[in-house]
């Protein structure tokens, strides 16, 4: 279906038109027309789904697709993919519908960058976020038909939603991830399989010639907390909150959660493929780091995983980093929860903080209440020097006077 570049017929030329206006139902009117070609390609080589990935046209990008429209026409003269262009759109949603459609995210443009790079480049942090941490439900699906003399297959394929939706995760926060799994039991349950799998995913990603370290150190990292979580769930009856407790304790002082810490520096150690660009990366980054230091390691996997800056999220739980969080601890108001169930968790070593935590609040609400009055004060002044300056007007009285902020020069 795809043309030379250049060569529109007329219904094609009113096509992208309609596609740049989203109007969708003139789109799928005009697809029907026999000289109407779904992958016909205007002069810079830009197909109909690019335009509408350009534009951010959700509506009219699951039509051109469910035409068969090609989502990785790489005819492009500057070399960009409806991928790159729905990163540059901003629009995740687009992101997802691309990806979804089995967009290739190896592809590189004229200037030797990939979708990933292109949507960080311009500043789209949460389309990065989601092309670098996806994963098509196929990669999984691929283990649940037996291979070679296999018996059975490598993962049952009631599996395969679950530990998907764990592979999607952008929080990468052990406990979140902890919790994940106490609520989806049947991972743990086949935790040797579940980590083979996500083992032989994390090695594909390194060794095939699409090499994608950032997926394999995202399945690696998985892995690394299924077995963890798995050791202490072998005592079914505590449901894993020995290990959740472990990780939230804060130690005195300046409340740095040690264990935690160590957790996801191990789960760094261990991944196996040394001549990974993006480990060479995080470990001269993390070295440098003392134990209670920021950025800390779970920052900094983040960081490099879904692209995003340094800098504490107001709204990440206290508990589980989930962003969002909006019930605040009342004693102190320093801290901040998704819910009951993340408060009741972290309240075991919070407690030891409260107290202090509050007395700060308490001082921060007292310098805010200073500086709001030498705020009011300087305005009172303001005011006041405005009366008397009106009152001068009044005096010499000038017309409309009464409105001036500032003394008027008289006129020689
Ligand atoms: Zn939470
Ligand atoms: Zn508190």
């Amino acid at each position: 279906m795809a043309g030379m570049k250049g060569c529109l017929s007329e219904l094609e030329k009113k096509m992208l038109d309609s596609i740049s206006d989203g109007k969708v139902d003139e789109v799928k009117h005009l697809l029907n027309e026999p000289d109407v070609r779904v992958d016909c390609m205007d002069t810079h080589g830009m197909t109909p789904l690019q335009h509408a990935a350009y534009k951010g046209k959700k509506a009219v990008c699951e039509l051109l697709l469910a035409h068969g429209a090609n989502v990785n026409s790489h005819e492009h003269e500057y070399g960009y993919t409806a991928l790159m262009f729905a990163a540059l759109s901003g629009n995740t949603e687009v992101v997802k519908l691309m990806l979804d459609a089995g967009a290739r995210t190896d592809y590189i443009n004229s200037v030797g960058r990939n979708a990933s790079q292109m949507a960080a480049f311009t500043g789209q942090h949460q389309c990065v976020s989601i092309i670098n941490n996806y994963f098509s439900r196929d990669v999984l699906e691929y283990y649940t038909v037996p291979k070679g003399f296999e018996t059975e297959p490598k993962l049952p394929s009631e599996l395969v939603p679950s530990l998907h939706k764990l592979l999607l995760s952008g929080n990468l926060h052990p406990v979140h991830i902890s919790l994940y799994l106490r609520d989806n039991k049947c991972l743990l349950e086949n935790s040797e399989k579940v980590t083979k799998v996500l083992d032989l995913i994390c090695e594909k990603n390194m060794k095939s010639k699409e090499t994608n370290d950032i997926r394999a150190m995202k399945s690696h990292y998985m892995s690394f907390l299924v077995k963890q979580c798995h050791k202490f769930w072998q005592d079914k009856q505590e449901n894993l909150s020995a290990w959740i407790k472990s990780l939230l304790r804060a130690r005195e002082g300046d409340g740095t959660q040690e264990v935690m810490e160590q957790c996801v520096r191990q789960a760094l150690k261990e991944f196996p493929y040394v001549e990974s660009k993006l480990l060479q990366q995080i470990v001269p980054t993390l070295a440098k780091k003392k134990i209670g230091e920021q950025p800390d390691a779970l920052m900094i996997l983040t960081q490099a995983l879904n692209g995003q800056q340094f800098g504490s999220d107001d709204t990440a739980c206290d508990t589980c980093g989930e962003t969002g969080a909006e019930k605040k601890c009342s004693a102190c108001k320093k801290v901040v929860y998704c819910n009951q169930v993340c408060q009741k968790l972290h309240w075991f070593t919070h407690k030891k903080f409260c107290k202090q935590l509050a007395e700060q609040y308490q001082k921060e609400q007292g310098r805010l209440k200073q500086e709001q009055e030498a705020v009011l004060e300087s305005m009172n002044t303001v005011k006041e020097a405005e009366k008397e300056i009106r009152e001068l007007n009044v005096e010499e009285d000038k017309p409309g006077a009464g409105e001036n902020l500032m003394p008027t020069t008289k006129e020689q």
